[in-house]
């Protein structure tokens, strides 16, 4: 007898506060029946032909065109470049001409689908319903140190006349503190941000330190404006949950496979 297996598709996580908007967005993860397991970067560690398809499998789940994916080439900084309608596609391949060193994507465009690839590092999402502008941002530790979350806040205000106040934030899966042990270099970058309680983002165990990547974005939000009840933790981590998403450092410690997963936002038709 023949049993049919439905398997589950590349979708991991949404923001409960983004449903229900003009918006389409998701994360995506690894999933064992998956070509490369779900992985969506394109790197030496997948064969290309099945980045293609995970990709595209990610995005028809999610009712997208690939064709609309705008990208960044990330290098862990805090530039953020505003994306207008003739940008649709940047990024892909074979030109691979997403914007250079860029972390944070922000538009006002329908049909731009904006995309950060992660692997640990924190995925956050930032929409502002009252002027319909999106924005999705890479924040490694670098990018979290040098307040990529507050300077994308910063440009939807400048760039498109946003109240921070009226802006809602999610910050996805990622690695959690308890996973996250770091050096003196991310901790003093961390202390010499200018974050008010700053030291509560770093935790002390047993001689050694940790750094919490969700709650120093928090803050980085909070100081751009952004109120606390407007912002969604995911409190999902890549490292504990790694058979749901690609770590970094659980690949590392040879416990998964490497990978990495993508989040995707895009702005729909107002009604
Ligand atoms: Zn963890």
């Amino acid at each position: 007898m023949n049993v049919t297996v439905v398997e589950r598709g590349l979708l991991e996580f949404q923001f409960s506060q983004l449903r229900n908007l003009p918006l389409i967005h998701g994360m995506s993860g690894h999933n064992n029946s998956a070509p490369a397991e779900g992985d969506i970067a394109y790197s030496s560690i997948s064969d290309p032909t099945d980045t293609t398809a995970n990709r595209r499998a990610f995005f028809a789940e999610l009712g997208l065109n690939l064709e609309s994916l705008t990208l960044g080439r990330q290098v862990h900084g805090n530039t953020v470049h505003a994306v207008v309608a003739s940008d649709r596609g940047r990024g892909q391949p074979p030109s691979f001409d997403g914007f250079p060193d860029t972390d944070g994507l922000i538009t006002a465009a329908p049909d731009i689908t904006l995309g950060v690839i992660t692997g640990d590092c924190v995925p956050i999402v930032l929409y502002d319903p009252r002027k319909h502008v999106l924005a999705v941002i890479h924040a490694g530790w670098r990018g979290t140190v040098s307040l990529i979350a507050k300077r994308a806040v910063e440009a939807m205000k400048a760039g498109y006349q946003c109240r921070p106040r009226t802006i809602l934030a999610g910050i996805g899966p990622s690695i959690c503190p308890s996973c996250y042990e770091v050096g003196d270099e991310v901790v003093d970058a961390w202390m010499a941000s200018g974050i008010p309680d700053a030291r509560r983002a770093v935790l002390s165990r047993d001689g050694s330190q940790y750094f919490d990547l969700w709650t120093a974005n928090r803050y980085a939000l909070m100081a751009a404006g952004v109120q606390r009840r407007n912002i969604e933790d995911s409190a999902i981590c890549t490292r504990c949950e790694s058979h749901a998403f690609f770590s970094r450092r659980a690949a590392v410690a040879g416990d998964s496979r490497k990978g990495s997963q993508m989040m995707v936002a895009q702005l729909t038709q107002r009604s």
